[in-house]
């Protein structure tokens, strides 16, 4: 974007003294697509494009949040931290302050429970409010998570200057039930969790029952491999239609079936779903099943032969969330068959679909030619053009200032 104006930055908003700026990633799921909330398996990595807020004490209980997304200051009471007198983006950051003041709770929550500690600890009666100003490099409904990025960034920002001694795996949840609870987004833990707990050159693996998270070392520079984010710029938009859809299909598989969670099921399992689902649900049921063992498969790959090895897998679950989930879009299509044409190891769409972004894992030297077709491919389609961009794994959520 070109603009002549000052960018607008904390002080142009706030009069309250600047202590201190936190940041979090967005993420790139490199495979493990739908199957967090499926209680399944997922490997996304943090990624080196972050959202920054910087943060003010204020001597009142009042907080208040603007960014460079959008001109005007949001603004609530800690007094009076209702989702119902949320509205808009503001709601991602206030659902923090909102899903801290509530966590005790959801204390048995599967996602608090597992990542323990005392949530009863947490108290906000006293604390004191803050200015906050977001900044973000993650482009927004990419696929890359600019949601979690900026309530991870928010939520380690909160919990250092409230003295809130919970660990991340905590806050992974907290920010779970502020996208659930407060925007009304039914998301899985995924997102959180990446820019949580993720670390340079490293994937997640994240265990979406046990919230067991692991992190796996990717090796991509090493191996000469860079990771090309196709945005589509095809907007997605996860809070409505048919990710909600695609959702109770899988409830609705588990229960035909007489499982919890489609994790309970395995490959030796599909002859029985066939038999006793209609073919849609069938078809999405096998997604997940095989879904959740490719990034088993991805994981063991990595850790025998590397990363060279794993594009057959990403190929494989673009093939499955095309034909079976139904979650792609004719661009992601295009992206990734172009990307597999010219020198791609492996590419997929990414995120929660419908729009959004493709990963094509790329040999340094084939990127530029692998770019070069997917811009022409585009334009022989007369679609939107697309932004590319390679992304890094990188570290999670942290102090920056
Ligand atoms: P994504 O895939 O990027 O996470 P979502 O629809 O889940 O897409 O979240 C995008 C929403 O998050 C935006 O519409 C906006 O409400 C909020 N958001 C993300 N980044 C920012 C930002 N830098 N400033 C303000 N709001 C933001
Ligand atoms: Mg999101």
């Amino acid at each position: 974007m070109t603009d002549t104006t000052t960018p607008r930055g904390f002080a142009d908003v706030f009069d309250t003294e600047v202590v201190g700026r936190w940041s979090a990633p967005g993420r790139v799921n490199l495979i493990g697509e739908h199957t967090d909330y499926n209680d399944g398996f997922v490997l996304p990595f943090a990624i080196d494009r972050r959202t920054t807020v910087t943060v003010g004490r204020r001597d009142d209980r009042l907080l208040r949040i603007s960014s460079t997304f959008e001109e005007g200051v949001h603004e609530i009471s800690l007094d009076a931290l209702d989702p119902a007198s949320m509205s808009g983006w503001s709601t991602y950051a206030f659902g923090i302050a909102w899903a801290l003041s509530v966590a005790a709770q959801h204390s048995d929550s599967p996602a608090f429970a597992a990542a323990g500690g005392d949530l009863t600890t947490i108290d906000l009666s006293t604390a004191r409010g803050l200015d906050l100003f977001v900044d973000s490099e993650v482009p927004v409904g990419a696929g890359l998570s600019s949601s979690a990025a900026l309530e991870c960034a928010v939520a380690v920002a909160f919990a250092e200057l409230w003295s809130i001694d919970v660990n991340r795996s905590t806050l992974a949840a907290v920010g779970q039930l502020a996208e659930n609870d407060a925007v009304g987004a039914p998301t899985g833990i995924m997102d959180q969790s990446a820019s949580l707990l993720g670390q340079a050159d490293s994937g997640v693996f994240l265990d979406c029952r046990s919230l067991d998270a692991d992190v796996v070392d990717l090796g991509f520079a090493a191996a000469g491999l860079e990771v090309l984010v196709i945005d589509t710029n095809v907007e997605h938009a996860h809070a409505t239609g048919g990710y909600v859809e695609r959702r109770s299909s899988c409830e609705k598989g588990a229960a035909a079936l007489g499982v919890t969670s489609l994790r309970d099921l395995d490959a030796g399992d599909l002859e029985r779903a066939e038999e006793t689902l209609d073919d849609e649900t069938f078809r999405r049921v096998r997604h997940v099943i095989t879904e959740n063992q490719r990034v088993l498969d991805t994981v063991r790959t990595l850790r025998t032969e590397g990363p060279l090895a794993i594009g057959r897998l990403l190929d494989a679950s673009h093939v499955s969330m095309r034909d079976d989930f139904e979650i792609s879009v004719p661009e992601l299509d295009l992206a990734v068959a172009t990307a597999q044409a010219t020198g791609a190891l492996g590419a997929r769409m990414t995120g929660g679909g419908f729009g959004g972004s493709a990963i094509a894992l790329v040999p340094a030297e084939a990127r530029a030619a692998v770019e070069a077709a997917v811009v022409a491919a585009f334009a022989d389609a007369a679609y939107t053009a697309p932004t590319l961009f390679t992304v890094n794994a990188a570290e999670g959520a942290r102090r920056d200032g």
